[in-house]
């Protein structure tokens, strides 16, 4: 196998969609693709982690963003790295409107629905990636 996937999601403290990204990314990373996804924290970016930007520049890049802010795509772009998909929590939700995460530190069984499905999406662009090579 040639490129690994880098998924990076926000950091989203505070907001139930960004935890929903992250919870999505492990599910994505442990159970749905293992071992063609990895990921890793994207405070590293900020700081300039030689060994993280060396992960990332070997890598197609997914950002998964908890809002409009786009957090997650703006501090891969300041390193001057291209993503190759950058996907909002929100464009799952739209299918599934009756789903809303219980709370932040709990999503409760709808807001891990959610991740469930946002994983799907992340992993059929893993897929699409793939294909590409
Ligand atoms: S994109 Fe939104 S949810 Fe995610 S870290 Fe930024 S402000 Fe928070």
């Amino acid at each position: 196998m040639g490129k690994k996937i880098l998924v990076l999601p926000c950091s989203g403290i505070g907001k139930a969609y960004g935890e929903i990204g992250r919870q999505a990314t492990y599910e994505l990373a442990e159970d749905l693709k293992p071992g063609q996804v990895d990921t890793l924290c994207l405070g590293r970016l900020m700081i300039r982690d030689p060994e993280a930007l060396e992960r990332m520049e070997d890598s197609f890049v997914i950002t998964v963003d908890g809002c409009a802010k786009d957090c997650a795509l703006k501090n891969v772009e300041a390193t001057g790295k291209k993503v190759d998909k950058a996907v909002r929590t929100l464009e799952v939700f739209k299918d599934h409107r009756d789903l809303k995460p219980e709370g932040v530190l709990n999503l409760g069984e709808p807001g891990f629905k959610l991740a469930h499905y946002l994983a799907e999406k992340l992993s059929g662009e893993v897929d699409c990636r793939m294909k590409e090579e």
